[in-house]
């Protein structure tokens, strides 16, 4: 009403609060509209259109058409953060300063001298307002037998394991290893670790005895939490068994919870608990600890891509209202959909866009336990279409690999419910976006390619749908997200300043979400991310600026080739390479060339059933690169392999590859990330025979 807008006008935080929430816009009236404009004027929005202001673009993107409140929220950082941290977060009590920043000295801290529980956060206040709407739809490893968990269902496992986690001794500052598949009782246990204000390690249930065993004793935790044993596209995974053979190598260890997946007994030793045992002896109510913005939340390896895994921090208020917001606006997430995300919570976006993002907003998520292709290439769209899944995110590694078994397994199943589709982990190639957008989305559901890291804590470059007015270009990440600057660097460390520009991506002043340090080793975070560029965070990776100010990602500046002085993202090779009908995926990288500085190897993978000689398809391929891109780009060698070296989150390992072509075996660096070993000895056959 009229009288609400005047109220509004007191003071124009207060407006932006209002605005944020949606509640204003719902209105949508003509006098609402005339009494906001001049607050807007006062915080520098531009208001666009009526239609912006209906119920489904409300919020920050309606309001600000397409660059207004992007444009406040980096100008404006401090007023920005503190509006949106004290609306969307309870507080225990209130921040006194909303940040304290120097990234040259790798200084990073948001809304000290406030206290709050990330638990609280993500649980109490939702059972206040809807205690029985589903808070994790768990779709196990066996299609058809998932199971709902309400809010009130949540809070009370999470409390249980929370009391039983101090029962024995597990206190404020402790860090607890969660080495489990992904299901609910590993959320309630990451919730139940924030409850009672001890920091998390999940580390992936895919990872070897010494993989964890060298994440457990970096984290120095005494407790650690498993199951008897996983279940993952059919197989047994012994993980329990896992467990005891990684902590014999560590001496911090003291007990070890074991929660029962599947119904084999497993051995006990002194050391271990039964977990849901003990559980039921817990009462369902816990105190939630009162935790400064600051204190750590938990500490997350890397996938390790590029060489030995950092046990990144992130703390409590920055990171939760980073991933609550990004998972709000790029997704285009209202109350009442149904978010999946099929990460595995092991890594960073099962964290952020699992976990804490959707239940800070009260959503409803996903919890996929399974496979993309368990039982049979449909899993996702039976699932889609069972769960009735409105945001569907997944990484191209998966797409690439669906998009080789064709396009009957997804149009066996009903997707109507899909809005938004998005993409995250590795740039994700053009025929892969296509497809995606055409048959799984029916070209009517935004793809949004996300950009971000480990060390961002959540999405930075991402289209947003929620944007009326959005424009998407297939295959490019588009647009920072609120409160994010990025600025591309030439080869001499100078910001680059006009458009349609290619350099090193760096974000140019802090955001909430990002990592603190890395944890034991703050001069490695220095060196890594704070010192290459003074005074900007470095990302490790390219990009490329169009004309029009949109941004795409061109990989990891350590897979940038030079050839005869054109420097060139192996990624672009390898999306012209992937675009050849009988390629199911690709990786490229450089060698040393006596002549072109550097040459192009390209490994090869072709889809099933693919009946062509080899020399044939190098012809095919040596000809879609020289039409894509130019001829300098194309390959020097092609090997054609059965598969790729990945880490266990799907991405290629490059620099194995590289260590390969440069013969070079006795180092091909920390191994423990790697998904199948195998594939790395079948190439180095294939490599010792294509000599
Ligand atoms: P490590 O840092 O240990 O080598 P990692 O970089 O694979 O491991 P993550 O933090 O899981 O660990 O991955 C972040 C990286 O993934 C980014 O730096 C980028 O290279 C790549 N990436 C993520 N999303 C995208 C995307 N949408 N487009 C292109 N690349 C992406
Ligand atoms: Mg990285």
């Amino acid at each position: 009403t009229a009288e609400q807008c005047e109220l509004l006008l007191k003071c124009s935080v207060n407006v932006f609060q209002s605005l944020s929430d949606g509640m204003w816009l719902r209105c949508g009236c003509a006098a609402s509209l005339r009494v906001l404009a001049s607050p807007l004027r006062v915080l520098g929005l531009r208001r666009c259109n009526t239609a912006a202001f209906m119920p489904e673009s409300a919020g920050f993107g309606g309001v600000s058409g397409r660059s207004g409140l992007q444009e406040f929220s980096v100008s404006s950082s401090e007023s920005f953060w503190a509006a949106v941290a004290r609306h969307r977060l309870s507080w225990i009590r209130p921040f006194t300063a909303v940040q304290d920043c120097d990234l040259s000295r790798g200084r990073i801290r948001w809304f000290e001298g406030g206290k709050l529980n990330v638990s609280v956060n993500c649980l109490d206040r939702h059972v206040h307002t809807c205690p029985d709407r589903v808070a994790l739809m768990w779709e196990r490893d066996e299609k058809g037998s998932e199971v709902r968990y309400t809010y009130r269902e949540l809070l009370e496992m999470t409390c249980r394991v929370g009391n039983l986690l101090r029962r024995h001794g597990v206190k404020k500052g402790d860090c607890v290893t969660i080495y489990m598949p992904t299901c609910p009782l590993a959320v309630a246990s990451m919730l139940a670790c924030a409850r009672i204000g001890a920091a998390h390690n999940v580390v992936f249930a895919g990872f070897s005895a010494e993989a964890l065993a060298e994440r457990i004793r970096d984290a120095q935790s005494s407790t650690v939490i498993t199951v008897n044993q996983g279940i993952r596209g059919g197989k047994i995974l012994e993980l329990k068994k896992t467990v005891d053979t990684a902590v014999q190598s560590c001496p911090t260890v003291q007990q070890v919870f074991v929660a029962m997946r599947t119904d084999s007994p497993v051995a006990m030793t002194a050391r271990d608990i039964a977990m849901e045992e003990e559980m039921l002896k817990e009462d369902v109510v816990c105190e939630p600890a009162a935790m400064n913005s600051e204190d750590t939340l938990f500490l997350l390896y890397t996938s390790g891509s590029t060489g030995k895994p950092k046990g990144l921090v992130h703390t409590q208020a920055g990171y939760l209202l980073y991933a609550a917001l990004t998972h709000r606006y790029v997704f285009n997430y209202h109350d009442g959909d149904v978010f999946g995300c099929v990460a595995d919570i092991g890594w960073i976006t099962g964290h952020s866009y699992g976990v804490y993002g959707p239940l800070a907003n009260g959503g409803t998520t996903v919890l996929f336990e399974s496979t993309p292709i368990y039982p049979d290439p449909g899993r996702y769209w039976d699932m889609v279409e069972r769960l009735q899944i409105n945001q569907f995110y997944g990484a191209p590694t998966a797409i690439r690999l669906l998009l080789k078994f064709g396009d009957e397994w997804v149009n066996k199943y009903d997707r109507s419910s899909l809005k938004t589709l998005g993409s995250v982990g590795e740039p994700i190639n053009t025929e892969a976006w296509e497809w995606y957008y055409r048959v799984v989305g029916e070209e009517r559901c935004p793809v949004v390619d996300t950009w971000w890291q480990t060390e961002t804590g959540g999405i930075c470059i991402a289209p947003r749908p929620s944007d009326s007015d959005a424009e998407i270009v297939p295959g490019m990440a588009m647009r920072p997200f609120f409160g994010i600057k990025p600025a591309l660097m030439d080869t001499e460390g100078k910001v680059i300043s006009g458009n349609d520009a290619s350099g090193a991506l760096c974000l140019a002043q802090p955001w909430p979400g990002m990592a603190r340090t890395i944890h034991n080793d703050h001069q490695r975070f220095m060196e890594t991310y704070c010192q290459p560029y003074p005074g900007y965070f470095f990302t490790g990776d390219g990009a490329y600026r169009s004309v029009e100010g949109y941004y795409q990602i061109t990989g990891r500046l350590d897979d940038v080739i030079n050839v005869s002085g054109h420097r060139i993202g192996t990624a672009e090779i390898e999306d012209a390479v992937n675009q050849c009908p009988a390629v199911a995926e690709s990786a490229v990288i450089g060698y040393s060339h006596d002549i072109k500085g550097q040459g192009v190897f390209a490994f090869v993978v072709l889809k099933k059933n693919v009946d062509v000689e080899e020399a044939d398809l190098s012809r095919q391929l040596n000809g879609i690169v020289s039409e894509k891109i130019a001829k300098y780009a194309c390959p020097d060698f092609i090997q054609f392999v059965q598969r790729l070296p990945k880490t266990r989150s799907g991405k290629i390992m490059r620099r194995v590859l590289r260590k390969v072509v440069e013969l070079d075996l006795d180092s091909l660096g920390d191994l423990s990330t790697l998904d199948d070993p195998a594939a790395v000895q079948e190439i180095i056959q294939g490599h010792r025979e294509l000599l």
